[in-house]
């Protein structure tokens, strides 16, 4: 379990899923949090059964005014912010040819757009903390040219740019960005796509199993924490090995 005692995280996303997940290990990990979601029933269960450090307000990342609100609550409920995970998303499939100019837009306000508008409103609240930890949930999608995820792929890519310029720009506030990539993990945003669990699901990846949600949320907490103190602008892929090569074994000379 990674340390987060006396730090405040916002976790956005997190009524269920990784975003889930990271909330719960950082609220282990001694840590206030705050956890969003458009999904107001489950992220309200989800914070309840995490205690008394953990709270929860509805909230659609696409806003600003909604993020504005968030950051205060945060700051004004547990006294600073030093920690944001940018989570929240939704996930495409379809060729790029069929995708509607109109559903691109969408995806790229909820998952890259969301993203920048999070980051630019916590800095203040950073600053006044004297540094802070902002982990961006880009994809294996954002490292590699994914079939059939037009609008994700190219929001996924975007967020792991922007986070090396929050990086750059940052540094010496003491504010690290970096991203997370998972692989295809278990979820329910792919188990509504029948993404199944176990050794031997996905061979597709060298590990040839999908990931778990807390595989992801670990490297999350490591990166909120003063373990990652001097790591940012980097990009985690948490993913199996699945963008490292094909998983195609030759034998020479058979
Ligand atoms: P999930 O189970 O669908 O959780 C994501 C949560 O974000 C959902 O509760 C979703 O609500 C919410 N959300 C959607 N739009 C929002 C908005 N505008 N404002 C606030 N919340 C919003 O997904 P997950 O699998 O845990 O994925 C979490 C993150 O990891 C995403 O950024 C995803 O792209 C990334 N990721 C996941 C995988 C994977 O295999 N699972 C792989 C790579 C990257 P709705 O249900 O209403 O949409």
């Amino acid at each position: 379990m990674t340390d987060l005692t006396g730090k405040t995280v916002l976790v956005t996303g997190a009524a269920r899923g990784i975003g889930a997940e990271a909330a719960r290990q950082a609220v282990a990990g001694g840590a206030n949090v705050v956890l969003t979601d458009v999904l107001e029933e489950d992220g309200q269960a989800t914070a309840a059964a995490l205690g008394e450090r953990a709270r929860f307000l509805r909230h659609d990342v696409t806003s600003e005014q909604e993020w504005q609100r968030v950051a205060e609550y945060a700051v004004g409920e547990f006294g600073s912010l030093d920690g944001l995970v940018n989570n929240a998303g939704i996930s495409t499939g379809a060729p790029l040819e069929t995708v509607s100019v109109e559903f691109f837009r969408k995806v790229l306000d909820i998952n890259l757009t969301g993203v920048f508008i999070g980051l630019k409103t916590v800095i203040p609240a950073m600053r006044q903390a004297g540094g802070g930890s902002v982990v961006n949930i880009s994809s294996a999608a954002g490292l590699m040219g994914l079939a059939l995820t037009a609008g994700y792929g190219a929001s996924k890519w975007g967020v792991r740019g922007l986070s090396k310029i929050g990086a750059v720009e940052l540094g010496t506030d003491r504010i690290r960005v970096n991203s997370v990539h998972p692989g295809m993990t278990y979820t329910p945003m792919t188990a509504e796509v029948g993404i199944q669990q176990g050794e031997g699901n996905y061979p597709n990846t060298p590990m040839g199993r999908v990931g778990e949600p807390h595989e992801i949320a670990s490297a999350v907490c490591f990166l909120l924490s003063d373990g990652a103190s001097y790591v940012t602008g980097a990009e985690l892929a948490v993913d199996g090995g699945w963008t490292t090569g094909p998983t195609v074994k030759y034998v020479m000379g058979q």
